[in-house]
C-alpha cells in the first residue's frame, strides 16, 4: 500500500515527470526571483526545488558539486583567485575552499533570501562555509556583476539555475555573457558552467556547447549520471591555454588525491566524467545554434522527451 504522503511532481516533458514522496517540509514560498521548496523526499532525503525543478538532494549533491568543480580547479595551475555565480546552497562553495592556495572566493548569487534559506535549513550543504574569511559573498545579479568588476579570476564557476523562459539565468548563457567572463580570466583562466540535462534538453546543452565554442579557444564537455535529476547531466568547461585532458590524466589525478576523501570523485571517476555515449555525442554535433542576447537560449516544457 502506498503510505499516506504529500506528493510532488518534477514534469520533464508535457508527457514525463517524476512523483516524489514527500515526508517532511522545511519551507514553501515565494523569494523576489523564484518559487522555493525545501523539503524530505522519500527516496532522495533534503531536497531543494526551485521553480518545481530539483537543484539538489542530500542524497546525491556531492556527485554534482564534485563533478562541477574539481575538474577546472584541478586543471588550473595555482588557483587563488575563484568567482562562483549562482551556487545558493553554498556546496560549490564549500568544494573550492577544500583548495589551500584559494586566497579569495567571490560568490554572487541573485537571492538573498534563497541564501539565508539555504543557511537555514540547508547547512549539511554548506557546512560553515560562508563563514570562511576568504569568502566575499555578494547578492546582485551575476551578469551586472561581470559587467562592472574590475577584479581578475583564475577560475569562474556558473552554478545557475538552467535558462528556462523568464528565469533569472537566461543571460548568463549568452556568447556576450561568456565573452565577459573571458575578459575577466587571467591568462590561463578557466571557466565551467553547469549545461543542463543531456537527456531532457540535448538542444540546450547543445547551444550552450556551441556558445562557449564561440568565444572560448579550448572546450571539453564532460557528463555525470545524478540519480535525483533522473538524467546524465551534461558541463562544459572553456579555457584559455590549458586543455584539461592533458592536465587532468597526469598531474590532475595526483592533486586530486590530495584533496581527502571526497564522495563521489577519484582517479577512475574522473576519467569516466569525459566518457560520453556515441548515441549522445551523435545527437550533440546535429545542433549548430548559438545563445546570444539578442536570441537566447529559453528552456521549457516540450511536448515529450526528446530521443537523442
Ligand atoms: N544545481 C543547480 C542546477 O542543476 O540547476 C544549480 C543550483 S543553484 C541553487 C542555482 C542558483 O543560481 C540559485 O541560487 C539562484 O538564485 C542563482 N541564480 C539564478 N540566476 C542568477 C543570476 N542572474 N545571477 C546570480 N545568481 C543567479
Amino acid at each position: 500500500m502506498i503510505p499516506h504522503w504529500e506528493w510532488i511532481i518534477e514534469w520533464f516533458s508535457r508527457k514525463e515527470g517524476h512523483l516524489h514522496g514527500i515526508e517532511d517540509i522545511y519551507y514553501i514560498g515565494n523569494t523576489k526571483y523564484q518559487h522555493v521548496a525545501i523539503v524530505k523526499t522519500g527516496s532522495f532525503g533534503k531536497a531543494l526545488f526551485l521553480d518545481g525543478f530539483i537543484q539538489s538532494t542530500e542524497y546525491d549533491e556531492k556527485i554534482y558539486h564534485e563533478s562541477l568543480v574539481h575538474p577546472v580547479m584541478l586543471t588550473s595551475e595555482n588557483p587563488e583567485r575563484v568567482l562562483i555565480i549562482g551556487g545558493g546552497e553554498g556546496a560549490t562553495l564549500r568544494e573550492v575552499l577544500r583548495y589551500k592556495s584559494v586566497k579569495k572566493v567571490v560568490m554572487v548569487d541573485i537571492d538573498d533570501e534563497l541564501i539565508e534559506l539555504c543557511k537555514k535549513y540547508m547547512s549539511e550543504w554548506n557546512q560553515g562555509a560562508f563563514e570562511d574569511p576568504r569568502v566575499n559573498l555578494i547578492i546582485t545579479d551575476g551578469r551586472k556583476y561581470v559587467e562592472n568588476t574590475k577584479e581578475k579570476f583564475d577560475v569562474v564557476i556558473l552554478d545557475l539555475t538552467d535558462p528556462e523562459k523568464g528565469t533569472p539565468g537566461v543571460y548568463l548563457y549568452t556568447k556576450e555573457f561568456y565573452e565577459k567572463i573571458y575578459s575577466i580570466l587571467g591568462d590561463d583562466g578557466l571557466m565551467v558552467t553547469q549545461a543542463t540535462s543531456l537527456r531532457y534538453y540535448i538542444f540546450g546543452f547543445a547551444t550552450i556547447l556551441n556558445t562557449i565554442r564561440a568565444v572560448f579557444p579550448i572546450t571539453r564537455f564532460y557528463n555525470v549520471n545524478i540519480p535525483s535529476f533522473s538524467s546524465e547531466w551534461g558541463f562544459v568547461i572553456g579555457s584559455k591555454e590549458k586543455d584539461p585532458l592533458d592536465i587532468l590524466s597526469k598531474e590532475g589525478k595526483k592533486k586530486l588525491e590530495k584533496l581527502g576523501d571526497l564522495y563521489f570523485l577519484d582517479a577512475e571517476a574522473l576519467d569516466h566524467l569525459f566518457w560520453i555515449p556515441k548515441y549522445i555525442r551523435r545527437s550533440i554535433e546535429k545542433y549548430k545554434e548559438i545563445s546570444t542576447d539578442e536570441n537566447p537560449l529559453e528552456l521549457g516544457l516540450m511536448d515529450k522527451t526528446p530521443m537523442a
